[in-house]
């Protein structure tokens, strides 16, 4: 008998990753370090070509919207905000249950953030809420993309023209799922509001080696309206026409997102096949509800999701540590609740399925190199789970 099979079957799983960027890297290192490599030996390191070129074709994966990249997801949010003068006082609607970038980009400009709660299901905001926080000040909605699969956008645009409000699309989970209407005609995220941000923060489904960002429109002097701001304010250099900031896309990580984007569809396809697995194998157990899948968007499955029920997620979380497998809550503190986003009147009970979700939600590895193996060993251990 070979010496490798004398471990059990647990300990030579101890390798299972929430994500991992090192075997996804080592597939593609020949093409990524000859990437890296001429950007090393030109010293571009500062819009370089790659970042033109990267660019396009970006903004050929998005259906052709003018693309502006940036330094990181949160730049791409900023830059976009200042570009459409929303000015000091100016309410901004926003899910609740979402990462804090997209709260803390409104209130880092003066803008009000205006939570509203999720839908228990698909965990993206609720459209039936919307209207009811609406008040004169209102200028913008920023729907998220959560865990991979839009928003539901065509209420969300119906309302917003409504009343004159500017939809911007929070992507930097959903790179490349697709929104279809009830005519049948279908959208990529990024590309249904008026702006669209994403991140390529290293985990995200596109990722670079760093932080990189940037932003979808198509509307062609809001895209160059946007590229000044990121570069300080200029259009010509030394030149300042108006206040901007320093939010350049690294040509190193534009030469790494330029091999990388030729496997994002490949790799989405991964992330649904892991996604399927676990549909299937953990069905029918009694504490787990499984992520579901929206009836009008593709899932690009950044994350999947399921809801322990029964107050048992801490505990089921702290066991699977045990057996060697990972998992990640998102999000545990709503952002109603934390320190810097506290507002008056708003408290527990305010957003009740953001607050039940924040007690039931877990995130399990999912990611482009899993194997079945490890896929029936977590499976396998959530069955077993009897705590
Ligand atoms: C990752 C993320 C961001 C911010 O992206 P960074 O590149 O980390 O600044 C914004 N919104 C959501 C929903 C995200 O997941």
């Amino acid at each position: 008998m070979a010496v490798g099979t004398a471990f059990s079957r647990e300990q030579k799983m101890k390798d299972i990753k929430m994500v991992d960027l090192q075997g996804q890297y080592l597939r593609i290192k020949n093409e990524i370090d000859a990437a890296i490599q001429e950007v090393l030996m030109s010293t571009a390191f500062i819009q370089g070509p790659q970042v033109k070129s990267f660019a396009e074709a970006l903004s050929k994966y998005n259906h052709g919207a003018h693309v502006v990249t940036c330094a990181n997801g949160t730049d791409a949010l900023q830059i976009a905000m200042m570009a459409l003068d929303l000015k000091k006082g100016d309410e901004v609607i926003l899910p609740v249950h979402t990462y804090v970038a997209t709260a803390e980009v409104i209130a880092l400009l003066g803008l009000t953030p205006v939570f509203i709660d999720v839908d228990e299901t698909t965990f993206n905001i609720d459209v039936d809420q919307i209207e009811s926080k609406i008040t004169s000040k209102t200028k913008a909605i920023v729907p998220v993309h959560l865990y991979g699969q839009c928003a539901d956008m065509e209420p969300i645009l119906k309302i917003a023209k409504e009343h004159n409000l500017f939809v911007i699309e929070d992507l930097a989970q959903a790179l490349g799922a697709d929104y279809t209407f009830s005519n049948g005609m279908v959208k990529r995220a990024g590309n249904m509001g008026i702006i669209g941000c994403t991140s390529f923060f290293p985990s995200k489904n596109l990722g670079c080696y760093g932080d990189g960002g940037a932003i979808f429109t198509s509307n062609q002097s809001l895209a160059e309206k946007m590229k000044m701001i990121s570069t300080h304010g200029q259009k010509v250099k030394y030149q300042h026409d108006i206040v901007g900031i320093n939010s350049r896309l690294d040509t190193l990580q534009a030469a790494i997102l330029k091999v990388k984007i030729k496997y994002v569809d490949e790799y989405t396809r991964k992330r649904n096949e892991v996604a399927d697995f676990y549909d299937k194998h953990l069905a029918n157990i009694s504490f787990v509800e499984l992520p579901v899948r929206a009836k009008n968007s593709t899932h690009v499955f950044h994350q999947y999701t399921i809801k322990v029920k029964n107050g048992k997620r801490d505990s089921l979380k702290d066991y699977l540590q045990e057996k060697g497998i990972p998992s990640m809550i998102y999000y545990h503190i709503p952002l109603h609740f934390q320190k810097a986003y506290q507002q008056p009147g708003v408290g527990e009970g305010s957003f009740p399925v953001t607050e039940r979700l924040s007690k039931s939600v877990l995130s399990l590895p999912i990611h482009t190199e899993m194997t079945e193996d490890e896929l029936s060993y977590i499976c396998q251990t959530i069955k077993d789970f009897n705590g």
